[in-house]
C-alpha cells in the first residue's frame, strides 16, 4: 500500500470513532486508537507518527525488536503494545521493548514478566486476554480462571506488574449478534472484577478490530486495535 493512503485511512478511522461515539453517547476522549502495524515495515509507522499517531501494537516480539527500536530512538513519543501470544523465552525482550502486553492468558506468564521485569528495574502495564467467542483459541477460558490470575495480581505476587485491563477477540463471524455477544461478555467481567478489585487501576477494554471496532464502542470498548484499515492488507 502506498504510504500516501496511511493519512487519510488514519483520519477516518478517527471520524468514525468520533462518530461510532457520538452515537453511542460517549465522549470521543474514551476510546483510544491502537494502530496495529504488524507485518508492514517501519516506514508505515514513521508515515503515522507523522500524522501525529504515537499508540501501537504489534504481534510478535521478534517483528517489534527489528522495527521499534529505532523507531523509538527517533520518536521518543511512541508507546508500544504487545497484542499477540507470547511464548515464556520471548518475555525478556518483549519487557525490554514494550510499554504494554495485551495478551496474557496464564498466570506462569505475569511470573515471568515480573521476573524479568525486575531485573531491569521496569514496570509494565498488562492487560488479560480474555476468550470470549467460540472461534478464538487464546485467552482465560472463563470468568473463573480471570479471576484467579487477577487476584494474584492484587494479592501483590507480581509488583512490577501494573494490571490495567482486558483484551478480547470476537469470533471471526459475519453474525453482529455473536460478535456484540463476545464484547458484552467482556465488558460484564470488567465491570464485575473492577468492582471486586478496587485496588487495581483497571481501566482498560481493549477490543475491536477494523471489521468491529463501532461495535465494540457501542459496547464499551476504551481501546480498539485497528491495522487492516489503517495499514492495509497484510502480505503473510
Ligand atoms: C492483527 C490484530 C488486530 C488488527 O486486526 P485488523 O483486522 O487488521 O484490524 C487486532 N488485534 C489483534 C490481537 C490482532 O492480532
Amino acid at each position: 500500500m502506498a504510504l500516501s493512503n496511511i493519512s487519510e485511512n488514519l483520519r477516518k478511522v478517527k471520524e468514525q470513532i468520533r462518530s461510532a461515539c457520538l452515537e453511542a453517547g460517549r465522549n470521543e476522549n474514551e476510546v483510544k486508537l491502537l494502530a496495529v502495524s504488524k507485518f508492514h515495515p517501519a516506514e508505515c509507522v514513521q508515515e503515522a507518527v507523522k500524522n501525529g499517531h504515537f499508540l501501537f501494537g504489534e504481534n510478535r516480539v521478534q517483528e517489534s525488536c527489528a522495527k521499534f527500536p529505532d523507531l523509538k530512538e527517533k520518536n521518543p513519543g511512541i508507546v508500544l503494545h504487545i497484542i499477540g501470544q507470547l511464548q515464556t523465552n520471548k518475555v525478556k525482550k518483549a519487557v525490554e521493548i514494550a510499554d504494554c502486553i495485551e495478551s496474557v492468558d496464564r498466570i506462569s506468564l505475569l511470573q515471568e514478566i515480573e521476573k524479568q521485569c525486575a531485573k531491569i528495574n521496569k514496570n509494565i502495564k498488562v492487560y488479560l486476554e480474555v476468550h470470549t467467542g467460540e472461534e478464538s483459541k487464546s485467552g482465560f477460558a472463563d470468568f473463573e480462571a480471570l479471576e484467579e490470575a487477577v487476584k494474584y495480581c492484587a494479592d501483590g505476587n507480581v509488583p512490577h506488574v501494573v494490571l490495567s485491563g482486558l483484551m478480547t477477540m470476537a469470533p471471526l463471524t459475519e453474525d453482529e449478534q455473536m460478535i456484540r455477544k463476545s464484547f458484552r461478555t467482556l465488558k460484564e467481567y470488567f465491570t464485575q472484577l473492577k468492582t471486586k478489585y478496587t485496588q487495581l487501576p483497571l481501566t482498560e477494554l481493549s477490543m475491536g478490530m477494523s471489521n468491529d471496532y463501532r461495535i465494540a464502542i457501542q459496547e464499551g470498548s476504551t481501546e480498539v486495535r485497528v491495522g487492516t484499515a489503517i495499514f492495509g492488507q497484510r502480505e503473510y
